[in-house]
């Protein structure tokens, strides 16, 4: 399916131990492989000395003592969020009672549009709400520290409150789970939306930035031509689902069957739902008709 992206799976990393990708940039990977987490979430430390933790991760105790460790004798001052998902967010309390860091992020967990009538939203289970950043970010921010320099990069899609954050004096950016070697995003709704997912990737793609830092993965190096890459994808992707809806009106398992071949089983939710943000977006659009709002078990037809 995705065999177009020049994806990189090559991270050899044991869980929860400390390797240095870039002078400056350290990492660590919790310990929580999965189909959507390829084989943990990276947490990182930027500086030495007075740090910045970029994504301090899942709650676990494993994941939050081994970033204490490798801090153990400087001082966290920052701790910066690029969304709240719970496989990135949940494990702030503890390294801000910890370190007294101050917390930035765009906001608290939102969706990108309410929940139609009936609908519920399947992505519940996986945001975490209890999240609150001391300091609101706005696209374009700057953040400076002691020896380093991060601007906020709004890049909304994979959730409403999505940031990247660019440490200036590497031209290197933490992307979060926005543009990921191993694996394309998922951009679910309600929390996500293609419309905005796309927006960020073009805006991105007009960035300096040559190597990403992504919440799952290896580095990708020659970043510009990787995102490029991402959005041609997109695109191959709503001409697949054009394409099936010329043939005729239909539903989206029946998109996902015939756009997705040999899917991983345990993605399929995932796959639908990633064919609604396109439908959404279609609809929006004008190229696209369904009746009512677009809904995951709605039917499909291309628009007169
Ligand atoms: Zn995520």
């Amino acid at each position: 399916m995705a065999d177009d992206i020049p994806f990189d799976k090559n991270l050899d990393l044991a869980p929860d131990t400390v390797d240095e990708p870039m002078p400056g940039v350290r990492r660590i990977m919790a310990d929580n492989p999965g189909p959507f987490t390829f084989r943990g979430t990276l947490s990182y430390i930027v500086g030495r000395g007075k740090v910045a933790i970029v994504d301090p991760g899942p709650d676990d105790p494993v994941h939050i003592g081994a970033m204490l460790d490798a801090v153990r004798h400087e001082t966290v001052t920052h701790i910066f969020v690029t969304h709240t998902h719970r496989d990135h967010s949940p494990a702030v309390p503890a390294i801000k009672a910890a370190t007294g860091a101050t917390v930035y992020a765009e906001g608290p967990h939102r969706a990108a549009r309410p929940l139609h009538i009936g609908e519920y939203n399947p992505l519940d289970a996986s945001a975490d709400r209890d999240f609150r950043p001391d300091v609101a970010l706005k696209d374009g921010e700057i953040v400076a520290g002691d020896g380093w320099t991060i601007e906020a990069v709004a890049t909304p899609g994979h959730t409403a409150n999505h940031m990247a954050y660019v440490l200036k004096e590497h031209n290197a950016l933490f992307a979060g789970d926005h543009v990921m070697a191993w694996s394309t995003s998922i951009v679910a709704p309600p929390d996500g939306a293609m419309s905005d997912y796309m927006a960020s990737l073009a805006k991105l793609a007009k960035r300096r930035e040559t190597i990403y830092f992504p919440g799952h993965g290896p580095a990708i190096k020659d970043a510009p031509r990787f995102v490029n890459y991402y959005i041609l994808h997109r695109k191959a992707r709503e001409a697949s689902i054009l394409y099936r809806l010329a043939r005729g009106e239909t539903d989206i398992p029946t998109i996902v069957r015939t756009v997705y071949i040999g899917i991983d089983p345990r993605l399929t939710g995932a796959a639908g739902l990633s064919v609604l943000a396109h439908l959404e977006d279609l609809v929006t659009r004008g190229l696209v008709a369904t009746d009512g709002q677009p809904a995951i078990d709605g039917v499909y037809r291309l628009a007169e």
